[in-house]
């Protein structure tokens, strides 16, 4: 199977319903309007929000196009989510990954807090991980794996019990959170872990992904220590100041002074509409921020 992406790193905004239900699919359409190269769904959302409204889904797949679609498998909800805990099974995931047809599934993740303090219960993670694993191979996907464990010796563990599945693995996925408590220790950690892949298991095309990580300054530091993807979720509803790479509130739009395509034809906007500058914040910061990751990573 040949990699969908062509350029690292490469930064995928991931599109959750949790942070902007009522925006949703204005979100999504904005997203699909711009040039991004691949973006992030949540299976949970299409199957649990928008199972009555399965067209207005279809017509983002439809919409989507060429860009890449990193499915997320919708794990975490249910190991961190009570409600979700009893009704969210693998064949679900399965069932929205064939009609959406995602290029990557990100898989089933272990539950984070539960196993902090070194209690493992190694045979549960990978019941739900290899189990998956199987149903995705039986629909033909490349997966992700995420990895949630704070040790970094049982990362390397989990690893390597995923060997014999490596020509379906598309990349490794470690929450930015549980590589450690100060920016130096996950550098040194993430220094590791991309080590090991490339030089203990051999997994030369399979990449690292950093989750939850969409701080500018950080991720250009990550990426220098192997960090291939990056996803979060701020872009959703802060705006990123460029000069000093700080996210900010909505209302700084125009206070920023960007003059990136979309802040130059929203200040225009607002002259011309007697600053009425709420109604027109979504579309242009959301577009503002893409622009500006796209100036780093494009
Ligand atoms: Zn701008």
């Amino acid at each position: 199977m040949n990699d969908p992406i062509d350029k690292f790193p490469i930064f995928i905004p991931s599109i959750t319903s949790i942070k902007n239900y009522h925006n949703y699919f204005e979100l999504v359409n904005i997203v699909l309007d711009s040039n991004i190269t691949a973006f992030m769904l949540s299976a949970l959302d299409i199957a649990c929000y928008f199972k009555n409204e399965f067209e207005r889904v279809e017509k983002i797949i439809k919409k989507a196009n060429e860009k890449i679609i990193f499915l997320d498998s919708g794990g975490f909800e249910k190991y961190n989510i009570p409600y979700y805990r009893k009704q969210w099974e693998i064949q679900d995931l399965i069932s929205i990954a064939e009609k959406i047809n995602p290029q990557i599934i990100v898989a089933f993740d272990i539950i984070s807090n539960r196993y902090k303090n070194n209690h493992f219960k190694d045979l549960d993670f990978f019941k739900n991980t290899l189990e998956l694993a199987e149903g995705i191979i039986n629909v033909k996907k490349k997966f992700e794996v995420i990895i949630h464990s704070f040790n970094i010796e049982k990362i390397f563990l989990y690893l390597q019990k995923f060997k014999e599945y490596d020509e379906f693995i598309y990349a490794i996925g470690i929450p930015e959170r549980n590589l450690g408590e100060s920016f130096r220790i996950r550098v040194v950690h993430l220094k590791q872990i991309s080590n090991f892949i490339k030089n203990s298991l051999n997994w030369h095309s399979v990449h690292l992904h950093l989750f939850g990580c969409s701080d500018p300054s950080n991720m250009i530091e990550y990426s220098k220590n192997g960090v291939d993807i990056f996803d979060g979720v701020h872009w959703q509803d802060l705006i990123i100041n460029p000069l000093n790479r700080c996210f900010l509130d909505y209302s700084n739009l125009l206070k920023i002074n960007c003059n990136c395509r979309y802040c130059l034809e929203y200040k225009k906007l607002i002259k011309e509409n007697h600053n009425n500058e709420e109604k027109y914040y979504n579309f242009y910061a959301i577009n503002h921020n893409l622009e500006f990751y796209r100036n780093i990573w494009g």
